[in-house]
């Protein structure tokens, strides 16, 4: 892996970021969300550096932090730079990764990597966001005392308990909306979608619930702000902070939002001493187009872990809880096919049902399924500690 020695000292400043909600369509689905500026508009097709023409970046492109400055550690090289349909890349890194049942895990089918990207866990300015925007008093009802819409953990935790499995579980250090971001974004319904509701890596609550979680055997892990990206900086000061609180190194996360840049994302990520990523992958659309196994894009013991499956791209299982189900089937006996080694992300807030109602009964007819399959069921992190490692 490569050494964080040669990178400048972090500074400390604390990184922004996320909306929590998906917005809902004319038809009532719920659409995931949608980038708020242009920084995630790679989604479909983005650039991508070969490698093997240097470290792929154009001595123009850096970072610029919010106070103006630029904050990138990268050589300024000049890769030839080309455009490419991002699951080529996927799909090349990919080629000769392990198949579970082969290769890896000789006793199961499938592998079955569970996340849950813990963005919102309190629903405040939230509720009120939403009452506005979408004309829905009830939203106001959250706010009465003693209602946590969005702290789901216990329920989570029950179901996985019950059925003998175990995920990974990202969490977030952002910006605050008063404090860190600029005063503009006070008046920004934009920025109060993205940072309101920021919860802080230091609350004693959420520091109690990664001890639960790693106590009960569950993985810690790190969910890169939405500048973090291409920050290097910002994403060792994330790292730092919730490696301090939590008391112990993580191995791995994704980025909010999905965003990235290949394959400048995962050099920042194995920089900075993480073991994997879980970020490639879609937020609308489910299935392989990402990769079938795990991808060693620097052919070391980095992984990447393709994402494929988030649950506001299923389809909604209160509306049509048949097709979702099919859905799950479908993929599960394909990744049965396949020997996949597959990843799904379920956010915990829409273990509420109040919100999301059908969510949490998919979430738990995928894992009864897969395990009826022959899946080896858990944690990414579990997922690395199986794998053979290149020296
Ligand atoms: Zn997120």
């Amino acid at each position: 892996m490569s050494s964080d020695a040669s990178e400048p000292a972090a500074d400390e400043r604390l990184p922004p970021e996320t909306p929590s909600k998906p917005e809902r369509r004319a038809d009532g689905r719920q659409e995931p969300p949608r980038p708020l500026n242009e920084a995630t508009s790679r989604q479909d097709v983005r650039r991508y550096d070969d490698r093997s023409t240097g470290d792929g970046l154009s001595a123009s492109d850096e970072t610029v932090a919010s106070d103006g400055t630029a904050v990138s550690d990268r050589d300024g090289a000049t890769g030839a730079q080309q455009t490419v349909d991002e699951s080529e890349v996927v799909g090349r890194i990919a080629e000769g990764g392990p198949q579970v049942g082969e290769d890896l895990l000789p006793d199961h089918s499938f592998a079955l990597c569970l996340t849950h990207d813990v963005d919102r866990p309190y629903k405040f300015a939230q509720a009120g966001f939403y009452a506005l925007r979408d004309r829905d008093p009830t939203q106001l009802l959250d706010l009465l005392p003693g209602r946590r819409p969005n702290w789901t953990f216990d329920r989570l935790l029950a179901i996985e308990a019950e059925l003998g499995v175990r995920s990974a579980f990202y969490f977030l250090d952002e910006q605050r909306l008063f404090g860190d971001r600029p005063i503009r974004d006070w008046f920004d319904l934009d920025a109060w979608q993205l940072y309101a509701d920021r919860y802080s890596l230091d609350d004693p609550e959420i520091v109690e619930l990664m001890e639960r979680l790693d106590r009960g055997g569950w993985e810690v892990g790190l969910h890169g702000s939405y500048e973090s990206y291409d920050d290097r900086r910002r994403l060792r000061a994330e790292k730092r902070h919730l490696e301090s609180v939590f008391g112990k190194p993580v191995l791995g996360g994704r980025q909010h939002y999905l965003n990235r840049t290949l394959p400048e994302t995962w050099e920042h990520h194995a920089a900075l001493g993480l073991g994997y990523d879980a970020t490639v992958g879609s937020s609308t659309e489910i299935g392989f187009d990402y990769g079938d196994t795990i991808g060693r894009p620097f052919d070391d013991e980095f992984v990447a872990f393709p994402l494929t499956m988030m649950d506001v791209a299923m389809p909604n299982p209160a509306e049509n809880p048949d097709a979702a189900r099919a859905a799950c089937d479908r993929i599960l006996e394909q990744a049965a096919d396949r020997g996949a080694i597959a990843t799904v992300l379920w956010h915990p807030r829409v273990f509420n049902d109040g919100d999301w109602p059908g969510h949490t009964e998919l979430y738990r007819y995928l894992l009864e399924r897969a395990l009826e399959l022959g899946a080896w069921v858990g944690s990414p992190g579990d997922l690395y500690g199986e794998l053979d490692h290149p020296e």
